[in-house]
């Protein structure tokens, strides 16, 4: 079985903001493992645009998984951390209990962007940690015939990313050059999905352009890719996280109670922490809905 999972439209940051495809959180599948949420987009033009400019805002309950293909990003956080990406190295945040964060073009820029942003859900043993900011420049590259995968986080056929998680996933990058193809391993016990990030690939015989996510569910033992100009497929996969998730805005929890405490908190409180030097506003948190959030299960 497989789903194509379209995405939605979403300005980034308000309805100012750069646009994104969004395909997870997706209408009939919430999660992928414990990716929760995908972002994809680009490539951009910023020649007479701010690029991204994402104020600083919060997050409970989960990690930030950041990955280029083309452009930069300069990081700013509540702990102190100011870190710019590129494209091959790898911005991890994990917000445990709580962290603000701000997202922009740096001044000194390349003139295109293209990447992913990525949410994973922190399971119940790690949702209340403390909050962390880790980049990684050395991520291991494994060769599967004419593909060559860059494991962001998580584990690949045994090869595993330094960047730490807390449930068992995966997340890598399949380079496929002009006219190759190769056999990537899988585990049958996770659920995967792909999404072409760039050019276009034929993946498990689907042809696959750059906007919707292949979701292939549980079962494979492999992944067969190949594309006929050079592509970059981002891989996802993950074991079924089976707690039920409460996001809403930039939180994952588990009750509506918990996601007021949290808005209340960064209207009001200070435990989000401050963003130093980014040159503009905090970004408000939007009204509750008038209704109560309910949990809700990875197939809705
Ligand atoms: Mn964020």
């Amino acid at each position: 079985m497989s789903e194509l999972l379209e995405g939605a439209t979403v300005a980034l940051g308000g309805p100012r903001g750069m646009a994104v495809t969004r395909t997870l959180p997706n209408k009939g599948r919430r999660l992928v493992g414990a990716w929760c949420f995908l972002d994809s987009y680009g490539p951009e033009d910023l020649a007479g645009t701010p690029g991204m400019r994402v104020g600083p805002h919060p997050h409970i309950g989960l990690q930030t998984v950041s990955w280029l293909v083309q452009g930069e990003i300069l990081h700013r956080d509540s702990l102190g951390n100011l870190q710019e990406i590129r494209p091959g190295s790898l911005n991890l945040m994990t917000s445990g209990r709580g962290i603000s964060h701000s997202e922009e073009t740096p001044e000194v820029n390349s003139g295109v962007l293209q990447g992913v942003q990525l949410w994973v859900a922190l399971p119940s043993t790690a949702r209340h940690m403390a909050p962390a900011f880790t980049h990684h420049a050395d991520l291991p590259v494994l060769p599967f015939g004419g593909l060559s995968a860059t494991v962001l986080v998580g584990s690949l056929d045994g090869a595993a990313s330094p960047a730490a998680v807390y449930s068992p996933l995966v997340g890598a990058e399949i380079s496929v050059g002009a006219g190759s193809s190769g056999v990537v391993p899988l585990r049958p016990d996770f659920e995967y999905a792909v999404l072409t990030m760039d050019g276009a690939a034929e993946v498990e015989g689907h042809d696959l352009k750059p906007g919707p996510l292949l979701y292939l569910g549980e079962g494979h033992t492999s992944l067969s890719v190949s594309a006929g100009l050079p592509s970059r497929v981002l891989l996802l996969g993950g074991a079924p996280f089976e707690e039920p998730l409460v996001m809403w805005w930039n939180f994952v929890g588990r009750s509506h109670e918990e996601i007021v405490a949290a808005r209340a908190e960064w209207e009001t409180g200070d435990a989000f922490g401050e963003v130093h030097g980014y040159a503009g506003a905090r970004i408000p948190a939007p009204p509750m809905p008038i209704t109560r959030l309910l949990p809700r299960s990875r197939v809705r």
